[in-house]
């Protein structure tokens, strides 16, 4: 037997390995049969014949399990350039660059025979290449020397046996390897068995052509990688060939729960071989919302997030995945309005997240954002002008403008809802690329509210209008420096009076609650109170006001309060303020009763 040294620093990298890569210990077995995997490919290709098969054992009493594959073997030169002197130049350089992340590092690096080492205090490996060279038998414990000896295989292919470790016991549960094996090689393309019983592998979907795929396989196939998930919505079938290597079906989901960024969505594999579930440094955030599967060996695993995001592959992947969401999404709206406007929910999120967070993609995707109108049917915000010129776009939030939404529905002036979340952010993200401007219906009053035939303007002996009166004495009663009132004539009479919010300024504070959640500068909580002339309790209050001072003040000050809480504005501790005065009104209108 001979004794040998490993070289190029390894002595370095063997601890390296075990502590890095201690968290997630169950990669070796991935890494051994994706090795495996290759092997069985090559001798498929060179030998052009069935390669066979891979088989797993687990030996409790001897604490092994053993890896074997009927691939292409190796020679002894092969075994001492691809396994003995650890295949990958830069090791001291490599060491050097990652030791302070604690990203794991493996497959990327050609190390991945070396996972190993995470689980096992001895590996053995006794391999035949498919060429005439004798077998060979290949041992290292963990430390920089190795032996290699004439191998016992008799035919062609690999046995990797893992002196499993006292701290990796758990491995030698026949149910925990089966569990990794069911995770990971449910796609193999070759037929695996653990402790003689084939695991069942299929051929993944994504392999087969588009073309010759059904709804129903596609939805079977969904139904393989996410049980527990509703029906998806519809799907795009990845397959590129050149200049990377890329194959997969991402699937629209339903949005039956809220986006959960914990949540896994898009399963990414080499070769058939599920790698992980997590295509976070892969992807853009907003394609993170569907699900599936991609399959590239192009995409280097294991490697810090910074280096993902330079890698041209990466990122030509992710452009062209971004390239044909937007496609499908923009066929569904050309040829089936009435298909998207049903999906949009479910994709709304894709959509403007994708618009805010990438250009090209906003680009692609500008013409599809549609709105729900005031009379419930949906329309983009170019229609909405066409419709409405002016350069002007008028918007509500469901919850929140109160009761101008029916005056403004009655009155036959379309706005548009925006009650995503994340609609404050499209909004101004909308201005800054177009020429339009969006206003909330409370924002400003619009002209068409008004009845110019019935406005007090007359004016009285000391110079003032009646509107001018009314407006000094419900801001006297109010007392707030932050509140202008204003007396107008409005066509509807029922409405008392209506909060009226500038724009920028409300914008303004509605990001700063957002983004600081203390109280916010007196400046920023300005708001006019508008109102109405044409109101019977309006009038009641103006009269009221030489007789009874104190009743018209009570009075006022409730019609605001009761203004602010129609839009949600009233702040809770205002809310008792409301009750109590609310019972002093009432007593008071009891009095009055015979
Ligand atoms: P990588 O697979 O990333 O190149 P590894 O350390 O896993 O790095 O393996 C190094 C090399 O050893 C492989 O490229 C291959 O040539 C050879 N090898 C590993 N396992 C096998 C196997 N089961 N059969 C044949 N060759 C193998």
């Amino acid at each position: 037997m001979q004794q040998k040294n490993l070289s190029i620093h390894s002595e370095n990298i063997l601890p390296i390995i075990k502590k890095w890569l201690y968290s997630d210990k169950d990669i070796f077995l991935r890494e051994l049969i994706s090795n495996a995997c290759d092997a069985l490919t090559k001798a498929k290709i060179l030998l052009s014949a069935d390669p066979g098969s891979i088989s797993v054992r687990v030996d409790k009493a001897k604490k092994t399990i053993t890896i074997s594959d009927t691939g292409i073997g190796m020679t002894a030169e092969e075994v001492e350039k691809y396994i003995a002197q650890i295949a990958f130049s830069g090791a001291e350089e490599f060491v050097n660059k990652y030791k302070n992340e604690k990203e794991q590092i493996i497959g990327h690096f050609g190390l991945g025979f070396y996972s190993a080492y995470m689980v096992s205090a001895k590996v053995e490996l006794d391999t035949r290449s498919y060429t005439d060279a004798p077998a060979v038998f290949w041992t290292c414990d963990g430390t920089s020397t190795y032996s290699m000896d004439a191998g016992t295989r008799t035919t062609r292919g690999t046995d990797i046996t893992l002196y499993i470790d006292e701290e990796s016991l758990e491995y030698l549960e026949e149910t925990k390897i089966r569990q990794l094996l069911d995770r990971h090689c449910k796609f193999l393309p070759y037929p695996i068995e653990l402790n003689g019983k084939p695991l069942g592998n299929q051929a993944p979907l994504w392999m087969k052509n588009a073309s010759e795929c059904t709804d129903k396989e596609y939805i079977e196939f969904y139904r393989t990688l996410f049980p527990l998930d509703p029906e998806p919505i519809f799907w795009i079938h990845l397959n590129v060939d050149y200049p990377f290597n890329l194959k997969g079906i991402l699937y629209f989901p339903k949005l039956h729960r809220r986006l959960d960024a914990k949540e896994s969505t898009i399963k990414l594999f080499c070769n058939r071989v599920f790698v992980s579930d997590n295509c976070k440094d892969i992807l853009p955030d907003y394609l993170m919302i569907l699900r599936g599967a991609i399959d590239s060996p192009d995409i280097p695993l294991n490697v810090s997030r910074s280096y993902l995001q330079v890698d041209k592959n990466v990122r030509q992947l992710s452009t062209h995945i971004s390239k044909k969401v937007s496609d499908r999404l923009s066929t569904l709206y050309k040829t089936d309005r009435t298909k998207f406007i049903e999906a949009w929910p479910d994709v709304e999120m894709i959509v403007k997240l994708g618009a805010l967070q990438d250009d090209k993609f906003f680009e692609r995707v500008k013409d599809l954002i549609i709105w729900k109108n005031g009379e419930e049917s949906w329309t983009t915000a170019a229609e909405y002008l066409e419709r409405n010129p002016g350069g002007k776009i008028l918007y509500a939030t469901e919850d929140r403008s109160g009761p101008l939404l029916n005056i403004y529905r009655d009155k036959k002036i379309e706005f548009l809802y925006a009650n995503a979340f994340i609609d404050t952010a499209v909004i101004n993200f909308l201005e800054d690329k177009h020429s339009c401007k969006f206003q909330r219906i409370d924002g400003q009053l619009d002209d068409t509210l008004l009845d110019a035939s019935r406005e007090k303007n007359l004016l009285d002996a000391e110079g003032k209008t009646e509107s001018s009166r009314t407006a000094e004495l419900i801001s006297r009663a109010l007392n707030r420096s932050e509140v202008t009132v204003e007396a107008k004539s409005l066509s509807s009479d029922e409405l008392p009076g209506l909060i009226v919010l500038n724009e920028e300024e409300r914008r303004m504070r509605d990001y700063m609650s957002l983004t600081q959640g203390k109280p916010l500068p007196k400046l920023l909580s300005k708001k006019t109170f508008v109102v109405n002339t044409n109101n019977k309790l309006i009038q009641t209050i103006a009269r009221l006001e030489k007789k009874q001072p104190d009743i018209a003040s009570l009075l006022a000050c409730h019609l605001y309060d009761l203004s602010l809480l129609s839009i949600k504005e009233l702040e809770p501790k205002e809310a008792e303020q409301v009750f109590s005065r609310q019972t002093s009104i009432l007593e008071k209108l009891a009095n009055l009763l015979p």
